[in-house]
């Protein structure tokens, strides 16, 4: 059933409302909740909650608990196709968890919060940005370790642990890890761009786990067992010039010490300021998408061994 869980009123008597969509069967003492659409601009979540809540109505038998799919934190975020909150260009995730008396960014934040809690498990999906390319990773805090069992399930190329001190506290999985509902945050793709084939091998995932917790009772996909790394494993690769980006042979996955990544030009001059190089073997999992380039913008991010 699809619900209202918070709604706020616009100025000239129109209303936002952040919607539900409930499907149950069976025993109800098991909860899953998929959350996406946080930011506007990462729009994968919706190809996903599409088929997902498509695949669930028609074997509606084989749900045996509730899942619960809020598909637009940030409603006006994906109508307007804006990354934040439109008019107070506020990025959503950064208002967790809320407040209840608060603007009504933290208004809807605190709602959502109160909503999804006591579920027993959480997926928040999200995109990347326009920038930037990801391949389907989780991202972890180094203090919530714990995750790492669940995160094994949802099929994706690696887990990527994060130094607590860089995750920040205002998103809504901190949030929920913190009220102990574990919550898993899911990066892949490109912003403003449906890649199905990531989308797919995640929806896999979310079935695998659903059916471990004993919510789907179909036979599921044996998860890619995916690679697990520290910080300390990913180089950060940063533009050094400001210039127009031109990718170079080196295809994200497996790439080899000295494969050509890409090149910073100067249109204006026909130069090539900088050439990137991968400075080691190991995966590339996070690639520059979008051409223009200012001094230090990320390039890519590779995982190995950098000895
Ligand atoms: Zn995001």
């Amino acid at each position: 059933m699809l619900e209202d869980i918070v709604t706020v009123d616009l100025p000239v008597d129109e209303q936002v409302a952040i919607k539900r969509q409930r499907i149950e069967n069976g025993n109800r003492d098991k909860r899953i909740a998929i959350v996406t659409g946080i930011q506007g601009d990462e729009l994968d979540g919706q190809y996903i909650c599409y088929k997902l809540i498509k695949k669930l109505k028609e074997n509606i038998k084989d749900v045996n608990g509730i899942v619960d799919v809020y598909p637009a934190i940030n409603p006006l975020g994906i109508d307007s196709i804006t990354r934040g909150i439109p008019m107070f260009d506020l990025d959503m995730n950064r208002v967790f968890p809320g407040y209840s008396d608060g603007a009504m960014a933290e208004y809807v934040a605190a709602s959502i919060v109160k909503d999804i809690s006591g579920s027993d498990i959480c997926i928040d999906l999200h995109s990347s940005n326009e920038f930037i390319k990801e391949f389907p990773q989780v991202r972890i805090a180094e203090n919530n370790k714990s995750l790492i069992p669940y995160a094994k399930l949802l099929n994706t190329d690696f887990i990527w642990i994060y130094e607590s001190a860089t995750v920040l506290k205002a998103t809504l999985a901190y949030s929920l890890n913190q009220i102990g509902v574990p919550t898993l945050a899911l990066e892949m793709g490109i912003g403003n761009r449906i890649n199905r084939e990531y989308c797919d091998q995640i929806l896999s995932g979310i079935f695998n786990l659903m059916n471990e917790m004993g919510i789907w009772n179909c036979e599921t996909r044996i998860p890619k067992e995916p690679m697990l790394s520290t910080e300390g494993e990913v180089e950060v690769i940063h533009s050094k010039h400001s210039g127009i980006f031109i990718h170079g042979e080196a295809k994200m996955g497996l790439v080899r010490k000295g494969d050509h990544i890409g090149d910073i030009v100067n249109p204006a001059m026909g130069e090539i300021l900088e050439s990137v190089y991968a400075p080691f073997d190991g995966t590339m999992f996070s690639l520059r998408e979008h051409p223009v380039v200012y001094q230090g913008a990320v390039i890519a991010r590779i995982m190995g061994d950098k000895k």
